[in-house]
C-alpha cells in the first residue's frame, strides 16, 4: 500500500519506519529537516510538503502535536489533495471536538476518517507496540484497522468518530489521578515508618494495587524498572500529561462532566510542570510532594 506520512517526529519516527518495514511505500512529509533525514534512513521517500506526500496515497497517517496543526494540515493540504477514497488515520492526541470536526470535513470531501490516538511511549512507537484507541464508522475503521496493526499491539475499535480522543483523555486522567493518589501513598507511608519495599509488597497484593505501582512506580528501586530508576529521565513526559490534562479538563467542561479529581491533578501536574520539570517524566511528581 502507499500511505502518505505527516509529523515524524518522536513518536511518527518510529511508526513510519514500522510501515515501511511491514512493506508498505511510505511518502513521508515533517517541517523538520532533521525528523526528514531520520524517515529518509528508515527508508521513507520524503517530501517538501504534505500535498505532495498525499499524492498517489491509498492511505494518510499523521502524528501531530495539537488540534489546530492537526485542523490546519487536514483542511489546507490533505483533503481535495490526496485521492478521493484514500482513508485518512489522525494517530495525535487532540480536543474531542476538533477530532470531530476534522474528520466530518473529511466526510464532506469524500473520505473515509478515523481518529486513532495511541497508548504507549516513544518505546512502543519504535517498537511497533503501540495500542489504538479508534473512533470512526465500521467501514471506516475496517480499512485503517490493518495499517494500525502494522504499528501496534492492540487496535480497539471505541466507537463514532472522536470516540477515540474521547477514550485516551478519560484514560490518561485516570492515569494522573492514580499516579498522584500512588506518590502520596508511599510518601505518606514513609513518614509513618514504614520501609517502601515493605509498603509495595503489601499493597500491590492488596486493594489499593495499580498500574502506576505495579508497572510504573514512582519510587526508584521498588517494583518492576521504571523511570524512577533512571532519575525520572525517558517514559512519560509531565508536560504530556499536561497536555492531556487540559484536554480531558477542556472535554469535561463541554460534555458537563464532573471532574473534581481530574482537575485536582490537572492543577498539581500544572503546579509541577511550571517549576521547570515539564521534560521529567511523570512519575516525578513524587518530588513535588
Ligand atoms: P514531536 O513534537 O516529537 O513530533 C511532532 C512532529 O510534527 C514534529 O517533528 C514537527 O516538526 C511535526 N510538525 C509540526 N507541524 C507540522 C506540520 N504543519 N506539517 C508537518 N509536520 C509538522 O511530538 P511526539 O512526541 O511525536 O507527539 C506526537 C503526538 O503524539 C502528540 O499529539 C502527542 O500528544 C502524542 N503522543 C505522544 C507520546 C509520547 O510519549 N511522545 C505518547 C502518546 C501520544
Amino acid at each position: 500500500m502507499k500511505i502518505g506520512f505527516i509529523g515524524l517526529g518522536n513518536m511518527g519516527g518510529g511508526m513510519a519506519a514500522n510501515l515501511v518495514k511491514a512493506g508498505h511505500a511510505v511518502q513521508a512529509f515533517d517541517l523538520s529537516e532533521t525528523a526528514i533525514a531520520h524517515a529518509c534512513e528508515a527508508g521513507c521517500t520524503t517530501f517538501g510538503s504534505a500535498k505532495e506526500a498525499v499524492e498517489g496515497v491509498d492511505a494518510v497517517v499523521s502524528m501531530l502535536p495539537n488540534g489546530a496543526i492537526v485542523k490546519g494540515v487536514y483542511t489546507n493540504e490533505v483533503i481535495g489533495h490526496a485521492p478521493a477514497g484514500a482513508v485518512l488515520l489522525d494517530c495525535s492526541t487532540i480536543d474531542v471536538a476538533t477530532a470531530r470536526e476534522v474528520i466530518a470535513a473529511a466526510d464532506a470531501g469524500g473520505y473515509e476518517m478515523v481518529d486513532a490516538p495511541v497508548s504507549g511511549g516513544i518505546a512502543a512507537a519504535n517498537g511497533g507496540t503501540l495500542t489504538f484507541m479508534v473512533g470512526g464508522t465500521d467501514s471506516a475503521f475496517a480499512r485503517a484497522k490493518p495499517i494500525l496493526e502494522a504499528m501496534g499491539k492492540a487496535v480497539i475499535h471505541a466507537g463514532d468518530a472522536g470516540n477515540g480522543q474521547a477514550a485516551k483523555i478519560c484514560n490518561n486522567m485516570l492515569l494522573g489521578i492514580h499516579m498522584i493518589g500512588t506518590c502520596e501513598a508511599f510518601k505518606m507511608a514513609e513518614k509513618l515508618g514504614l520501609d517502601p519495599q515493605t509498603f509495595y509488597d503489601i499493597s500491590s497484593v492488596s486493594s489499593g494495587q495499580c498500574w502506576s505501582m505495579t508497572s510504573y512506580c514512582p519510587v526508584p528501586g521498588v517494583g518492576p524498572q521504571s523511570p524512577s530508576d533512571n532519575d525520572y529521565q525517558g517514559g512519560f513526559a509531565t508536560a504530556l500529561m499536561l497536555k492531556d490534562l487540559r484536554l480531558a479538563m477542556e472535554a469535561a467542561e463541554s460534555a458537563d462532566a464532573a471532574t473534581p479529581m481530574g482537575a485536582r491533578a490537572a492543577s498539581l501536574y500544572e503546579d509541577f510542570a511550571g517549576a521547570g520539570n515539564g521534560g521529567l517524566d511523570f512519575s516525578a511528581i513524587i518530588k513535588m510532594l
